[in-house]
């Protein structure tokens, strides 16, 4: 039924994504200011529809996301339906059902999304749905930054200049307290079916030690956050062993609480010292910046956005690429975060920096593959910042750091996690190495390790490559590729 001639009590959807809140949703918002009862719809698209396929850590989040969203839509009136299919044809048979003329959603900004949408927005009036969009996964829209010249940025400064003079983010809108059910509600599938969670159950079991998917846990983390450890952020965040961090990036990924959000919690805080405050507000920009890189280079996940770096001589070894994957490197600060990914789908910043440098530069292996790893074990898995993030490593990214610049394992585990704490947690076989040599088990001498109980090769291995010879070797083939360009 056309949107014009829909009755006063025909219903409107709202067509959940990446956005699996009711706090801060303006599609949502919008929705419940028309008056009319709302259908909440989530859809499963084919991994032909290209909204990119989950991976498995996040697709153990997405599951009970789903299940805390569900809960919380009944609690305030409306039932959440979930269906499986493309949605064009989802959406369309859902109007036709149930007479609704208008859908409501939240804007997404990677590539594939926006492109998907655009279509949507021409095809469904046909259909008698009339498309209502909206911004609020980001603190301001990727096409809304620019340069003196109109350009995008590649520059993180003076993005985050460009930003803070584009003045503050929109206030966030409360949560509505009820929604008008729908006289008869479209068939739901059950979440159980759609079998998220991993077929391997006793891998993604850890994560409950530390995560607990859903809006209201997000909304919690982010004020134990603000009142416990905001104050020392700058110099806590880069100790792995400390919870010095805001762990929101998984509920930020599929959208359980907006930037904006946080940014606001952020304001006014007279006893919290300006320096953490700012340097939180600028790792919060980092994925604003992500998000505006991809959407200026769509093809930032799969392309070296610095084309010298195509002719890089990539090494293929499936065997180092396996130990990298398992933690079993031999260089324990790369181990530990390597662990700590397998065990709770996350890994610290400085580890990431740490772990993917080692893949890419101690073992030549492509940054594309360490992403797609990333991709699958991370709960935060993100398009932007994971693609982002891995070029900004492998050197041929925007604003990245320079290929020579190769962190030292060894010397990255003392200065960050200096009594090796970090390193003891998710490499027990190291638990009881003096702490002058954890991160060096392969110079104890080797009355040192039969006291710890390490035998190198056996209990732990020995380092897979030797980290000054592997150095080497990448100067020389990034020298190749500066000569070559
Ligand atoms: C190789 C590599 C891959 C990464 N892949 C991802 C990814 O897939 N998803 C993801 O969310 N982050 C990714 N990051 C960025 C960063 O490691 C995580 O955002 C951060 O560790 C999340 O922990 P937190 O929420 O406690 O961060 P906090 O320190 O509390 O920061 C607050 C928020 O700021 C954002 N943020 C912080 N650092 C960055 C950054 N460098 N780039 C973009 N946003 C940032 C995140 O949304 C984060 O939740 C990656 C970093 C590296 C080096």
């Amino acid at each position: 039924m056309p949107n014009d001639t829909a009755s006063n009590d025909s219903p409107v959807l709202v067509w959940f994504r990446k956005d699996l809140r009711l706090d801060d949703n303006h599609a949502l918002c919008a929705a419940v200011t028309t008056g009319r009862p709302v259908i909440p719809v989530y859809i499963r698209e084919p991994e032909e529809a290209g909204t990119g396929v989950l991976g498995a850590a996040q697709s153990w989040w997405l599951h009970h996301s789903l299940k805390a969203l569900a809960a919380s839509l009944h609690g305030i009136g409306s039932d959440l339906i979930l269906v499986t299919g493309s949605a064009e044809a989802t959406l369309s048979r859902m109007a036709k059902e149930t007479g609704a003329g208008t859908v409501f959603w939240n804007r997404r900004y990677d590539p594939n999304g926006i492109a998907l949408d655009s279509a949507l927005k021409d095809r469904l009036p046909g259909s008698g749905l009339q498309v209502n969009s909206f911004s609020g996964q980001l603190l301001h829209e990727p096409s809304r930054i620019k340069t003196g010249t109109g350009g995008p940025y590649r520059v993180y400064t003076p993005f985050w200049r460009a930003l803070e003079n584009a003045g503050e983010p929109d206030t966030p809108l409360d949560a509505p307290e009820t929604l008008i059910a729908p006289d008869q509600c479209p068939k739901s599938e059950r979440l159980e079916d759609w079998t998220l969670l991993p077929v391997k159950p006793d891998w993604a079991q850890t994560f409950s030690e530390i995560w607990t998917p859903g809006e209201a846990a997000a909304l919690e983390r982010l004020s134990d956050f603000v009142e416990e450890r905001l104050d020392g952020y700058k110099h806590n965040r880069d100790r792995p062993a400390v919870d010095g961090t805001s762990r929101l990036s998984p509920h930020l990924a599929l959208g359980e609480i907006t930037p904006a959000r946080i940014w606001h919690a952020t304001r006014g805080l007279r006893s919290i010292p300006a320096e953490d405050v700012t340097t939180f507000r600028k790792e919060v920009v980092w994925r604003d910046f992500s998000y505006h890189l991809l959407f200026h280079n769509p093809t930032l996940p799969t392309e070296n956005l610095n084309r010298t770096y195509d002719a890089f001589p990539w090494v293929s070894d499936p065997s180092a690429f396996d130990r990298w994957t398992k933690g079993m490197t031999g260089y324990p600060i790369v181990d530990a975060g390597m662990r700590q990914l397998w065990r709770h789908g996350y890994m610290h910043n400085r580890v990431r920096m740490i772990a993917a440098s080692f893949l890419i530069k101690d073992l030549l292996i492509d940054w594309r593959r360490g992403a797609a790893w990333f991709a699958d074990t991370l709960v935060d898995a993100d398009p932007a910042s994971n693609a982002a993030s891995w070029q900004w490593v492998a050197g041929s990214g925007a604003d990245a750091s320079p290929f020579y610049r190769i962190f030292n394992p060894i010397l990255q585990g003392e200065k960050f996690d200096p009594e090796g704490d970090y390193v003891r947690n998710f490499v027990p076989e190291l638990e009881r190495m003096p702490q002058k040599f954890i991160h060096r088990p392969f110079d104890a001498p080797a009355a040192v390790l039969k006291a710890a109980g390490v035998e190198l090769g056996g209990s732990y291995p020995e380092p897979i490559v030797n980290h000054a010879m592997a150095r080497d070797r990448a100067l020389a083939a990034y020298q190749q590729i500066k000569d070559a360009a």
